[in-house]
């Protein structure tokens, strides 16, 4: 426990005389590790990590799978269900096998990738947030110097506020609290807010970070190899012309591959971008699955105006559509997340979108409109 005892005295005293500064740092916690539980009691994190991907895929498969055959949002669909059969170059069946097919390649390379972590532990969350807390506090140490080149006197603005606002004061200094210590000795110890802030990074922000991070390779890895796969011929007829036989892309669709093509694409790029980012075996689960989520929703056949797949991120199934199409299939090669590759590198299509159901619709009313306006008249 940190014993704080805010004495503006205390901290003037301290101004006044540099020799009575506390330039000691917090002392870092002991700890001591004892291995990670599973988060559920009945499938361990081993085989959550790897089955999950899997799970997902075909649950949410089969509600897209739903919606498509009940019809439930014909005004969201991006082809009709007669295209579907028309113009798609593969069974259902054929589609379904290539994805297990896919996803067995990525059971074992999973179970490989987790062999090759060592065994995650538990125990030093405590001390790796008093590692951020110092951070914080010999972040601090510059402020004095940072603010003389504003042309500030961080001492004197310190000591004039000493008083008042005694955190402020210490800060201003340069991270030093002399009226903070650890309880019952007189050994220094962090502020509150430097360990909420310190947790925030810990448990929220270097996360979060990772995360991005890791769909940033990610996208960067799949454009690129899939753009290459686009300008190779071989690479394109041997490997990625399977993926284009669905013009029509529906959700189980979405992992539709060639199997050494689902393996480089998909799973080693994952697994890359797992490995970059130093995630946990958690992380990379939530990760996986999430990527998973992403790329069926990228192939699901509908732009639904409150999916907030759709949303968040720029690219999503009417995007990705139009690299399905014959009159699109040289542009659009981002995926799964975002699309800034296409911007920075003009592969984004920008004809018309001939053949999308929206505005064949629209056409369509807008013909009826006419026919009826002269109805109309004539009568
Ligand atoms: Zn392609
Ligand atoms: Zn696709």
């Amino acid at each position: 426990m940190v014993n704080h005892t805010f004495g503006p005295a205390t901290v003037a005293a301290a101004m006044a005389n540099d020799t009575l500064h506390d330039r000691g740092l917090p002392p870092l916690p002991s700890y001591s590790l004892e291995p990670t539980g599973d988060v559920f009691g009945w499938i361990s994190d081993f085989w959550l990590s790897l089955l999950l991907p899997v799970v997902v895929y075909w649950v949410m498969s089969l509600f897209f799978h739903a919606i498509d055959v009940l019809d439930l949002f014909p005004q969201y669909r991006l082809h009709t269900p007669q295209e579907i059969l028309s113009r798609n170059h593969a069974s259902r069946y054929e589609v379904a096998r290539d994805v297990i097919v896919q996803q067995v390649i990525q059971v074992f390379t999973g179970a490989a990738l987790a062999f090759s972590e060592p065994a995650e532990m538990r125990g030093k969350a405590d001390y790796d947030v008093a590692v951020w807390a110092t951070r914080l506090r010999l972040a601090q140490r510059v402020l004095p110097s940072l603010l003389g080149l504003l042309g500030l006197n961080a001492t004197a603005i310190s000591k004039s506020v000493s008083v008042s606002h005694p955190l402020l004061a210490g800060a201003l200094a340069g991270g030093y609290y002399p009226f903070a210590a650890a309880s019952g000795s007189s050994a220094p110890a962090f502020l509150p807010w430097e360990l909420l802030a310190a947790r925030v990074i810990y448990h929220l922000l270097v996360p979060a970070l990772q995360f991005l991070v890791a769909i940033f390779i990610l996208d960067t890895w799949q454009y690129f190899l899939h753009r290459l796969m686009h300008t190779n011929r071989w690479m394109y007829t041997t490997f990625h012309s399977r993926h284009h036989r669905l013009y029509v892309p529906y959700a189980y669709g979405a992992l539709y591959n060639h199997p050494i093509e689902g393996f480089l694409l998909d799973t080693l790029g994952a697994g890359i971008a797992f490995k970059l980012t130093r995630m946990t075996v958690r992380q990379g689960t939530c990760f996986f699955a999430f990527s998973t989520v992403k790329t069926i929703d990228d192939h699901c056949g509908y732009s639904f105006p409150w999916d907030p797949l759709q949303l968040i991120t720029s690219n999503n199934a009417a995007y990705h559509d139009v690299h399905h199409q014959t009159w699109g299939i040289k542009a659009n090669f981002s995926q799964p997340f975002f699309t800034f590759w296409d911007t920075l590198l003009g592969t984004k299509y920008k004809g018309p979108r001939a053949d999308r159901l929206a505005d064949r619709k629209r056409r369509e009313k807008a013909v009826d409109a006419r026919a009826e306006s002269r109805s109309k008249q004539t009568t």
